[in-house]
């Protein structure tokens, strides 16, 4: 049998449930567990999608009109260097690791297992659809885990090749794709899991963190939220213009850690905006309609609310769009109020508000008065101001003289904070997202002091001097 599962289900339907306990039953004969086992998965899931890399580039394509490296860098091939990672290391991961003893302890040893937490929910949105089903997916095989995949509907090319590559690799006891919209993640959140990881933004993620509050399943949630991006007085202009203007537009602006809005410095201002025109021209020329290295906007439904947030804005550069070509231009804004709705949410597309500010103090300030934002990116070439930034403004992870970069080191955790989310993922984070941390105290019973043992009477003052 095939692990795809296209129909379209509601709460009450009992397949989900005959699922479940098929997952349950497969989950507790320990088949998923052995390391050679583990591996072995891995290796067949990059095949697998080594096998399919042309089909996963065309549906991206079609879905999203992504440019083939831009979803071979940040979808398959970031998958491959995941997956590589982890089988690296996997078997030092799955090693239990032994910690010190407290003397009170003695004689004893101590040790943390890792276990799988055993049947897991994944489900993903549609800006990277492949790679943010496929990323968690590798930890949770790391950590032993099965799985239900639940990609997003709004990317349904991709959704369809996910649910084809999966079900044709393995069986669905272990892993099951189930395809659908928000009746279907709901019909999913409605059962009980012991483990659910979300991606997508933050008023999903609330629904997704009440369902699992019915069974106190614990969760990750990778939500969004508006990145800062601060150009000091100090920083090289050039490299700015060209690292904002990539992590900005790639994908269009469909990326959850790019820079949602620009803080720069009032002294270099002008020459900053005039940098970055001049790059989106020599990236993507006088039209950038024309260019095969620039995405387009998910759905139609996108496209209207980003054309919503430009009245009101003076377009520095861009503005040009076309509805049903679902394009909208690299666009850079000024004049933007704190509270217009630019500021509001999280853009999600290829429009930048930018701000000049006089000192670093009142863009902090802009910043702090936000949810704590997934990604922050600073450049400057003074130490003492990456550090004062680093310090002292709450963020997910970030990048100095860079944007977005930090995703792509597997031994950095990926996630947010507050409003951007909680828990985080990559490398060994992953394993440990999807791993339970089982505490184990072996005792040795040939030296029992009596000290410990009722009656107390008289070891009070005893006892007293082991905790001080
Ligand atoms: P979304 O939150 O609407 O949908 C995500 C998934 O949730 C889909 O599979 C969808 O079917 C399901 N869903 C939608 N409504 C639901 C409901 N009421 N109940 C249960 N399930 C439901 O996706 P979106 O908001 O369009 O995605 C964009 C957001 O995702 C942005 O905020 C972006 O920053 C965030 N994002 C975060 C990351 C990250 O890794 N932190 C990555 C990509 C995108």
């Amino acid at each position: 049998m095939t692990a795809a599962i296209t129909q379209q289900p509601h709460s009450g339907e009992p397949w989900l449930d005959d699922l479940a306990q098929e997952q349950d039953e497969y989950f507790h004969s320990g088949a998923t567990q052995p390391y050679p086992f583990r591996l072995d998965q891995l290796r067949r899931l990059k095949a697998a999608i080594a096998a399919n890399e042309d089909r996963i580039l065309e549906a991206l394509r079609t879905d999203l009109r992504k440019p083939a490296f831009e979803a071979f860098i940040a979808e398959v091939g970031f998958l491959y260097a995941e997956i590589n990672h982890t089988i690296k290391h996997l078997d030092g991961w799955m090693k239990p690791r032994r910690v010190g003893t407290p003397l009170q302890l003695m004689p004893s040893r101590s040790a943390i297992y890792s276990e799988p937490r055993g049947r897991v929910l994944i489900i993903g949105t549609w800006n990277y659809p492949f790679q943010l089903i496929m990323a968690p997916r590798v930890g949770a095989i790391a950590a032993g885990n099965v799985a239900v995949l639940k990609p997003s509907e709004l990317a349904p090319a991709t959704a369809s090749v996910l649910s084809d590559l999966i079900g044709k690799t393995f069986p669905r006891k272990y892993v099951a794709v189930v395809e659908g919209g928000v009746q279907t993640s709901q019909a999913l959140l409605a059962r009980r899991w012991d483990y659910i990881f979300f991606t997508g933004g933050g008023h999903v993620g609330r629904a997704v963190a009440r369902a699992a509050a019915e069974h106190l399943t614990p969760i990750t949630l990778e939500l969004g939220g508006k990145s800062p991006c601060i150009v000091e007085g100090d920083a090289d202009l050039d490299l700015a213009a060209r690292r904002i203007v990539w992590g900005k537009f790639l994908n269009a602006g469909q990326t959850c850690v790019a820079p949602d809005y620009l803080l720069v410095h009032r002294s270099v201002r002008d020459q900053l905006l005039r940098r970055m025109a001049d790059r989106i021209r020599t990236v993507y020329g006088d039209d950038p309609a024309a260019s095969p290295d620039y995405a387009r906007i998910i759905t139609e439904r996108h496209f209207d609310r980003l054309a919503g947030l430009l009245p009101g804005a003076n377009i520095v550069t861009g503005g040009r769009m076309n509805r049903a070509d679902r394009y909208i231009e690299p666009t850079i804004v000024e004049g933007v109020a704190l509270d217009h709705p630019a500021m509001a949410d999280e853009i999600f597309g290829p429009i930048l508000p930018v701000f000049a500010y006089d000192s670093l103090d009142e863009a902090l300030h802009i910043i702090r008065q936000r949810p704590n934002p997934l990604a922050l990116y600073l450049f400057t070439r003074s130490r003492s101001t990456e550090e004062k930034v680093i310090r002292t403004v709450p963020f997910g992870g970030g990048c100095i003289n860079d944007t977005m970069m930090h995703l792509s080191n597997p031994d950095l955790p990926f996630g947010g904070r507050g409003g951007s989310g909680m828990g985080a993922y990559h490398g060994r984070h992953s394993f440990d997202t999807f791993s339970h941390h089982k505490s184990v105290v072996r005792s040795a019973g040939w030296l029992d002091p009596k000290l410990r043992y009722q009656p107390y009477a008289g070891k009070l003052s005893l006892i007293k001097r082991f905790f001080r």
